[in-house]
């Protein structure tokens, strides 16, 4: 039943992936927290050892916990393997570093999350890996780089902060052309919301601590695709030792039961929240992909099943503005996290791209100001009474002159 392929997703993130590691009976996952695995036969330890049998040997390198955690989202991804990471920065970089060596090339896109931009702007130059770095959204410049061949094209849609979108339907085919491996980081869609190996690319990834988990107590990353580049990735994240903690893989994947209720309500959410700001007249611009003016408005809805949980916003008044109406919101974590189940606001210049400097950060198009939301689970109502409250104090404070 666990593992039944004709189950809808909704299904499949309460059941899938469990089965194997239930002992004596028990409906849920156990933490094993063991490090080693005891073997009397010598030959079946030697055999599990060199991969011919299934099983543990230590657990740097596999352990149940963290396996249902890994078969769980391989399933909801419809992959064929899946490997798993401390965090998702550990997912992205051990990908790279696995298929990377010195002289190759990849391309990307400027809009990707900090920590992956550091990568691409810092840690692969430092390795002579030339990167090409591609205006978010600019398909034909992204075809135009890709054609001169690379070895990876690394994707992020929709991105972090502006929630920009990129085709990955056209760029899969861009990338197979030049047999580079397309990898996209699928954190902000989530399997329920998009499907990017359904769509051509080779490697889909997740910061499992965002919306998998859910409830931001668990640090986490995943990677998932076929069983050849799934092995080479893990056989890297083995010897670095980047590995998943199997109490973190439990909370992840105790969250994941409820993926799909938590990321429609958050969907539903963030598209309110969306068209109430567009209505304010003290807010300057509005991203969200479920709105008809993002750019992107046709390629989202084409290759998404729901734009999402997360939208941003600027202020007229900029910073100043926003450090009077953030702190007067009352259903609102101000904190550098987002895909959890209470609403969660953060400017971009001290969450997603605080690795950037000022320059950096208006070079990718982010304005000073901008406040991301990563829509939670609560009743609309509340959360748009919220924000008309904060807007009517920002108003006020803006008409009253400074003493
Ligand atoms: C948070 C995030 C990451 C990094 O994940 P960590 O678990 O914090 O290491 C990567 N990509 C995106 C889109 C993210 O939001």
């Amino acid at each position: 039943m666990t593992e039944n392929i004709n189950a809808s997703i909704g299904t499949k993130a309460v059941w899938a992936g469990e089965k194997e590691v239930l002992v004596h009976g028990a409906t849920q996952v156990p933490v094993v927290v063991s490090v080693a695995y005891n073997y009397d036969d010598m030959d079946e330890w030697y055999d599990v050892a060199i991969g011919k049998k299934q099983g543990h040997i230590y657990g740097r390198n596999t352990n149940p916990t963290v396996q249902a955690f890994e078969d769980k989202v391989k399933i909801l991804e419809g992959a064929e393997a899946a490997t798993s990471f401390s965090t998702g920065m550990a997912a992205i970089s051990n990908t790279l570093y696995t298929f990377l060596r010195p002289g190759d090339r990849i391309v990307s896109i400027k809009d990707t999350y900090g920590g992956t931009n550091k990568i691409f702007t810092e840690f692969l130059p430092n390795m002579n890996v030339e990167v090409a770095l591609c205006s978010t959204g600019d398909h034909d410049a992204i075809e135009a780089e890709v054609a001169k061949g690379c070895k990876i094209l690394y994707l992020e849609t929709p991105t972090n902060p502006t929630v920009k979108i990129t085709d990955i339907k056209r760029m899969a085919k861009a990338g197979k052309d030049v047999g580079a491996i397309v990898v996209v980081d699928n954190t902000f869609a989530t399997p329920i919301n998009q499907n990017p190996l359904e769509l051509g690319v080779d490697l889909v990834l997740h910061s499992a601590t965002k919306f998998l988990g859910g409830h931001a107590d668990a640090l986490g990353g995943v990677v998932c695709g076929p069983k050849d580049l799934i092995h080479q990735i893990y056989h890297y994240r083995e010897i670095n030792g980047a590995t998943l903690d199997p109490w973190a893989a439990y909370l992840l994947l105790r969250g994941m039961k409820t993926l799909k209720l938590r990321v429609n309500q958050q969907t539903k959410n963030a598209q309110a929240i969306a068209e109430f700001l567009q209505k304010q007249e003290l807010v300057d611009q509005v991203f969200y992909p479920g709105l008809a003016t993002h750019v992107h408005h046709n390629i989202a809805k084409e290759q998404m099943k729901g734009f999402g949980g997360m939208l941003s916003f600027s202020l007229k008044g900029g910073m100043e503005a926003v450090k009077v109406l953030l702190p007067n919101l009352q259903y609102a974590n101000r904190a550098a996290n987002l895909g959890a189940v209470e609403t969660t606001y953060g400017p971009a210049r001290t969450t997603s791209h605080v690795e950037c400097t000022a320059e950096e950060r208006k070079a990718m198009g982010i304005p000073d100001g901008l406040v991301r939301i990563s829509a939670g689970i609560e009743d609309i109502e509340d959360l748009l009474a919220d924000l008309a409250n904060a807007f009517a104090i920002l108003k006020e404070i803006q008409a009253t002159p400074s003493l």
